[in-house]
Order: structure tokens, then C-alpha cells, then sequence
């Protein structure tokens, strides 16, 4: 799955944006744009969070387990599948012509 900036058709690899600061708004190595996550990759990412963050309450194991399998879902949704999941537009806020 690729990422493709909008202006230079550059593939930024997922191991770029893991790079990154924040994976909502990362810098194309190739032409120094702003890229942006797109409104439905990020409706997107959340929806996957709920739908496994729920699906893993109803895991037959006891309190400690679920409490751990969450954790790690959680740390895996904040610092990991956004690269994955996200898809990235040109910022238009910050054209300067
Ligand atoms: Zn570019």
C-alpha cells in the first residue's frame, strides 16, 4: 500500500511517516510539500480502532489479559497504523503559489 504525493507522484514509504513527528501532516521527502491525512483515511483509522478496541472486550480471557491486549492496541493505533492506514492529500493551507 503506497502513499503517493499529489504534486511530485513521489512513493513515500510507511517508514518515512513512522518518522515523523505527527502522521496526520508529514513533509514529501521528494518536493518538500505538506501532506495531509485525508478526512476518510482518518474516519477510516478510527472506525478500524473501535471495531478491534470492542471485538478485544469480548475476548474470553480474564480482566488483566483484556486490559493488556487493549494497551497494546492502543500504543499499536497511536504510533504504528496510522502509516499504514492513512492516505495523503496536498495541504492547500499551506500554499504560497
Ligand atoms: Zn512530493
Amino acid at each position: 500500500m503506497g502513499k503517493i504525493c499529489e504534486r511530485c507522484k513521489y512513493e513515500i514509504s510507511i517508514a518515512y511517516i513512522l518518522r515523523q513527528k505527527s502522521m496526520e501532516k508529514v513533509i514529501c521527502p521528494n518536493c518538500g510539500r505538506t501532506l495531509i491525512a485525508t478526512m476518510i483515511s482518518k474516519i477510516l483509522m478510527i472506525s478500524i480502532f473501535l471495531m478491534f478496541f470492542l471485538l478485544f472486550l469480548l475476548v474470553p480471557v480474564d480482566i488483566i489479559n483484556k486490559l493488556i491486549i487493549e494497551t497494546i492496541w492502543v500504543m499499536l493505533c497511536y504510533s504504528v497504523l496510522p502509516a499504514f492506514i492513512y492516505e495523503y492529500i496536498e495541504d492547500n493551507k499551506d500554499e504560497t503559489g
